[in-house]
């Protein structure tokens, strides 16, 4: 087959590699791809954002399948207008991708479907809001409706935090004006990734991950879009995977399909374990960045007939095999990240880092300049270790990441640190 990957983070790196490795790649193309995709991919320039552009280049290269890495071209409705020029697309329907796009429109489905979530009321003005936080008090948590790239949700501890963020998601601070904004209660307890596979109809369990979303040690400092990540998240035992499955995941696939918005692609479940058992805060309607690094790694099967049975609804029967080993990505991001920052340094010793035994290095945001390896994003490469635990991969990890020279990055010292504090010391 010849597969098209649309994006270029280290999410689309690590399709590429798993992609590529498959028997059934004859040709991988990636747009736009960077410089450690093209090791596993041809890198081709393209405007994710213009879906004449990319049928145009799917036809001239006779491309199969294609496969769509981020949100945006999702829910701009990338795939309806692939499949409606005759080519095979995997990943939600502008119209099922809504589980992402609008906050809104997942809260009503998931009241109406009994599927656990926080207590919520929806407002398209600032007072209805305002007088909603007083009367139910703080902590409390809003949310613009639409895509906000991560910056469109403030935990409240007070109530004058909230009152400042309805004021700032209504007046346009996050790029245009939000229409609509949820409020919701606070959940307490410990946060979990859960991924599943859909096909329209039914849904296949993949993998567990937890991530860290902040930029310092000890999970302080300003939100990112996550510093790294790890699998499988000990929280999530089988027991509560099922419990996922079964409570929230399936009736939500169950419930678009009787709407007619068949949701085929990868879920994402942002869930809080509370001690009343699991709870959706949010749903993502593609592959996590960096959680998509780990479970790659951690994935035995092909990756490819899993995406095809996803798009052709044939999941009933489908089954994928997992390394029992955990595997962890440690985010190497540009000094100043998650704020301003310099592009085009020179990163050096990543052949080196490559070498450390149980080490895989995805890029996420460089470029090449000759044989040169430059930094072209703010979260730059992904070095991930496997293990048998999430200790031994974390030390893997690392090793490699000392290897590499780059003195304008950064990284967090301390990934996998909840997880390791539960694993056993080693005697
Ligand atoms: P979201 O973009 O909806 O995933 O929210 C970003 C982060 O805000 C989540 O990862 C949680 O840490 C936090 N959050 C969102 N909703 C809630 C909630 N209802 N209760 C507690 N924390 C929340």
């Amino acid at each position: 087959m010849n597969i098209l990957i649309l994006g270029s983070g280290g999410r689309e790196h690590a399709l590429a590699w798993k992609i590529a490795a498959s028997p059934l790649t004859d040709k991988l193309y990636c747009a736009p791809g960077n410089a450690g995709i093209a090791q596993d991919a041809e890198c081709v320039v393209l405007d994710l954002a213009d879906h004449a552009a990319a049928i145009k280049f799917a036809k001239s290269k006779s491309i199969d399948f294609v496969v769509v890495g981020p949100e945006a071209p999702l829910c701009a409705g990338i795939v309806d207008d692939l499949e409606a020029a005759g080519i095979k697309a995997f990943g939600p329907t502008k119209w099922a991708a809504r589980l992402e796009c609008s906050k809104g429109f997942t809260k009503d489905l998931c009241k109406a479907n009994n599927i656990p979530t926080a207590a919520y009321r929806r407002f398209k003005g600032a007072g209805p809001a305002k007088e909603y936080v007083r009367a139910q008090g703080a902590p409390i948590v809003v949310k613009a409706d639409g895509l906000a790239a991560g910056k469109g949700v403030v935990v409240a501890e007070t109530i004058k935090e909230a009152e400042d963020a309805i004021d700032m998601m209504f007046g346009g601070v996050l790029g245009a004006p939000t229409w609509e904004i949820v409020i919701e209660d606070c959940l307490i307890g410990e946060e979990a990734s859960f991924f599943a596979l859909c096909d329209g109809e039914t849904a296949i369990a993949l993998a567990s991950a937890q991530d860290h979303k902040r930029v310092g040690d000890g999970d302080k400092g300003p939100n990112t879009g996550g510093m790294g990540a790890y699998s499988p998240a000990p929280i999530m035992t089988a027991q509560m995977e099922k419990r996922v499955m079964d409570e929230i995941v399936l009736p939500t696939v169950r419930a678009l399909a009787k709407t007619g918005a068949h949701y085929k692609g990868v879920l994402f479940a942002g869930l809080m374990i509370t001690d009343k058992g699991p709870q959706l805060i949010e749903y993502n309607v593609r592959f996590g960045d960096p959680e998509c690094q780990v479970l790659m790694l951690r994935l035995m099967s092909d990756l490819v007939p899993a995406l095809i049975a996803a798009r052709d609804g044939q999941l009933k029967n489908f089954d994928l095999r997992w390394y029992a080993d955990a595997a962890l990505t440690v985010v190497m991001a540009a000094k100043g990240y998650p704020g301003s920052y310099g592009k085009g340094s020179v990163i050096k010793g990543l052949d080196g880092a490559a070498q450390v035994e149980g080490t895989q290095i995805f890029h996420a945001g460089t470029v090449a300049d000759g044989k040169r390896i430059l930094a072209n994003g703010g979260r730059v490469l992904n070095v991930c270790g496997c293990g048998k635990s999430v200790r031994e991969a974390q030390t893997r990890a690392y090793q490699a990441v000392d290897r590499i020279k780059w003195p304008d990055g950064f990284c967090r010292r301390d990934i996998g640190w909840r997880a390791i504090a539960r694993e056993k010391p080693v005697v």
